[in-house]
C-alpha cells in the first residue's frame, strides 16, 4: 500500500509499506478495525514531526492523524462499527486498559502518527474501535468533521481545564485553529470577555475570533487593540507594580492589565506564542484564583521558566496546567453537539488526492498567508 513516512528533517516520502491487517489471534486486534482514509488534515504537530527535527522514534513511521474515513474490516468483538461506515477518527485515543476512565487516562492513550501508524496511507488500524471512532453524521460538513478529530478537542480541552465560571475573563493566547476553537470553547462555558492575543497580519484569524465570540483582539507584534473597546486613558495603572509585574515588558500584558483594572484575567489559556505566553500568563493571571491551561506544544529542549515577582514570589495561588488534548469518542461527539460552532470555517484550504499531501504540509510550515488549516480529500 502507499503510504507517507517521515524521511529525513525536513521532508516525508511515499513508501510502499505492507498493509495492516486483523489478527483475531491477538487479543487487542479483535477490538480493532482496518480502515482507509476520505480525508486528511496535516497538523502543527505534524510539521513540529518533520521539520523541527523532532522526528518519530521508529522508522517508517506513517504520520497523519486528523482524518475522516471508512472502515473496511473489523475485528470479531467490535460493537458499534460495520465495514462500508464512515466515521470521524479520534487524534488522541486514551487508553481504556488503565483503568483510570476515558476523560484522565489520554496521557497513557496512543496517538496515531506518533507511537502508533498513522492515516497518511491507503489503509491503517485504530486499536479499540469501539471507544475511539465516531459515526460521522449525514448532515455534517466534511470540514468540520475533520475539526472535530483534534482541533476542537484541544481547544476545548484548555477551556474545560481551566475550569471557566460564568461571567470570567478569558484570555487566549494565539489565534491559530486551535486558539479559535478554545476561544468558541470558553464562550460555551460561559466566559464574560475574551481576550485574544493573535497577529496583526492574519486578517482571516482576527475576522474569526470575532465570529467565535472574542470581545478584544489584541495584535501581539506591537499591542495595538484590533478589535473591541480598551481606553487608553486607563493608563493610569501602569504604574511601578504594574512594570515590575510584566515581566518581559510585552504591550499586551499591560493592556490586559489595565483592561482588568490591575487584577489579572481570570483564566489564560495558552495556544500558542511559545515560552514567552508561559511567563506572560503568570503576568496577567489573577492572584489566588487564577488557572492557566497550555495546549500548546512547545518545541526544543531546556526549561520553561516563571517570573519570580508575578508569582508572587512562589505565593501567588496560580494554577497552571500543562494538557495534551482530551479525545476519544465520548469527547468527539461532544464537540458535535456544539452544532452553532462553525468549526468548518478554519479550513481555508482544499485539495484532491494523496499527491498533495506533502504539499498541504509544506503549505502548513510556511504558514502561507491566509491559510488556518487545509482539508485534503482522498
Ligand atoms: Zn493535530
Amino acid at each position: 500500500m502507499w503510504a507517507y513516512v517521515f524521511d529525513k528533517k525536513g521532508s516525508i516520502v511515499e513508501r510502499n509499506l505492507d498493509r495492516p491487517y486483523i489478527y483475531e489471534h491477538e487479543e487487542s486486534d479483535r477490538y480493532s478495525a482496518i480502515l482507509k482514509p476520505v480525508a486528511i488534515s496535516p497538523c502543527s504537530s505534524d510539521v513540529h514531526t518533520v521539520y523541527a527535527g523532532n522526528g518519530p522514534r521508529r522508522e517508517n513511521l506513517v504520520l497523519g492523524h486528523e482524518g475522516i474515513a471508512e472502515i473496511v474490516e473489523t475485528g470479531s468483538l467490535v460493537r458499534d462499527f460495520k465495514p462500508g461506515d464512515k466515521v470521524i477518527v479520534s487524534a488522541v485515543m486514551p487508553d481504556e486498559e488503565d483503568g483510570t476512565g476515558h476523560e484522565h487516562s489520554n496521557f497513557s492513550g496512543t496517538k496515531l502518527g506518533r507511537n502508533i501508524n498513522g492515516m497518511w496511507s491507503e489503509f491503517f488500524k485504530v486499536p479499540d474501535a469501539d471507544m475511539n471512532l465516531i459515526h460521522f453524521p449525514e448532515w455534517l460538513d466534511l470540514r468540520k468533521g475533520l475539526m472535530a478529530a483534534d482541533v476542537m478537542p484541544t481547544g476545548f480541552t484548555a477551556a474545560i481545564k481551566a475550569e471557566i465560571e460564568e461571567g470570567q475573563t478569558v484570555c487566549v493566547f494565539g489565534a491559530g485553529a486551535i486558539g479559535l476553537m478554545a476561544v468558541a470553547a470558553a464562550k460555551k462555558l460561559g466566559a464574560g470577555k475574551i481576550i485574544v492575543i493573535g497577529s496583526a497580519k492574519r486578517k482571516e484569524t482576527i475576522e474569526l475570533s470575532k465570529i467565535y465570540g472574542a470581545d478584544v483582539f489584541i495584535a501581539y507584534q506591537d499591542g495595538s487593540v484590533i478589535f473591541g473597546e480598551y481606553d487608553k486613558g486607563m493608563d493610569i495603572y501602569k504604574d511601578k507594580r504594574s512594570q515590575l509585574a510584566n515581566s518581559l515588558n510585552k504591550p499586551e500584558v499591560d493592556i490586559i492589565l489595565n483592561m482588568t483594572e490591575n487584577k489579572g484575567a481570570d483564566r489564560v489559556l495558552i495556544c500558542g506564542g511559545g515560552r514567552d505566553a508561559v511567563a506572560e500568563a503568570c503576568d496577567i493571571v489573577k492572584y489566588g484564583t487564577g488557572i492557566v491551561v497550555s495546549v500548546e506544544y512547545q518545541e526544543g529542549e531546556g526549561m520553561i521558566g516563571l517570573p519570580v515577582f508575578s508569582l508572587g514570589r512562589g505565593m501567588a495561588g496560580k494554577t497552571f496546567k500543562f494538557s495534551l488534548s482530551l479525545g476519544g469518542r465520548h469527547m468527539v461527539e461532544k464537540m458535535l453537539s456544539y452544532e452553532d460552532i462553525e468549526a468548518e470555517k478554519l479550513v481555508t484550504h482544499c485539495f484532491n488526492g494523496r499527491d498533495k499531501i506533502p504539499y498541504a504540509l509544506e503549505l502548513m510550515n510556511k504558514k502561507t498567508r491566509g491559510l488556518i488549516k487545509i482539508m485534503v480529500e482522498l
